[in-house]
């Protein structure tokens, strides 16, 4: 069965439905592009199925449990635990070297620093970034800096990494290498991948995709 999935999500801002029956899945190990035009619900979508915007209607089922019928304390360790996230920017702490950075995930899991910053450096490893470790974000380019952001959210070995635009500040060299990357390492560990996306050539990275319009989601698959 699916992993995560969800069924007629209904979001509104005030008149604004950002999310109008939006359906949704995804297995373990697969890599899905969320796309659309901007302002079509792609980001709420995310926010929803990672527990951090609740729907106002629908059901969002994770590993067999119902998001709704956790509360909030149960839902922020399911993240801690079991998601991971990478945004477009801006995820790095500008006062943290890239290691500590990548380490951090581990070390607010109580993990000692020198096996946190262990583990830290094999994720940096396989994004090719090891070489960074005493610099700090503001020290590397956008792709490196997004690369260091990719080891961060793997390193607690998610079982599904979040990914909104997680290439959009890039030029298209950097951000096919950083799909590359994050696509392969993600498979490596059988972590699922919710890309958001409004680039072709990202959601070519991807297993599967799904689009959405007007808060309506549709399974390219299935429609083909
Ligand atoms: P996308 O990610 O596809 O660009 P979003 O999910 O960000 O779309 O937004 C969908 C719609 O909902 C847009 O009209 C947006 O302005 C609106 N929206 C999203 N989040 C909020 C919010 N926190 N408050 C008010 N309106 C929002
Ligand atoms: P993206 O580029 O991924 O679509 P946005 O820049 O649209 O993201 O949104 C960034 C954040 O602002 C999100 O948390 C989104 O929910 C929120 N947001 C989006 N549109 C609005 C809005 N019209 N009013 C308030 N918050 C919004």
């Amino acid at each position: 069965g699916s992993l995560l999935s969800a069924e007629q999500l209904r979001k509104a801002y005030g008149p604004t439905f950002a999310l109008d029956g939006a359906e949704f899945s995804i297995h373990p190990g697969e890599v899905v592009a969320v796309m659309g035009p901007s302002g079509s619900g792609k980001s709420t979508l995310l926010h929803c199925l990672a527990g951090i915007v609740p729907p106002d209607s629908g059901t969002i089922t994770y590993n067999g449990r119902e998001l709704s019928a956790m509360n909030d304390a149960q839902r922020s360790a399911l993240r801690r635990s079991d998601f991971g996230f990478v945004f477009q920017f801006g995820q790095l702490v500008p006062e943290l070297t890239c290691v500590e950075n990548v380490a951090l995930p581990l070390r607010l899991n109580g993990t000692p620093r020198k096996e946190a910053e262990r583990t830290a450096l094999t994720w940096m490893e396989r994004l090719e970034v090891d070489d960074l470790g005493k610099k700090r974000p503001g020290e590397v380019s956008g792709g490196q800096g997004q690369r260091v952001a990719v080891a961060r959210s793997l390193v607690t070995g998610p079982r599904v990494l979040f990914a909104d635009e997680p290439t959009g500040a890039l030029d298209s060299l950097n951000g096919e290498r950083v799909m590359e990357l994050l696509t392969d390492a993600a498979r490596t560990t059988n972590a699922a991948v919710v890309l958001v996306t409004h680039e072709a050539r990202v959601a070519a990275y991807s297993d599967r995709e799904i689009v959405v319009r007007d808060g309506k989601s549709r399974d390219m698959e299935r429609a083909i």
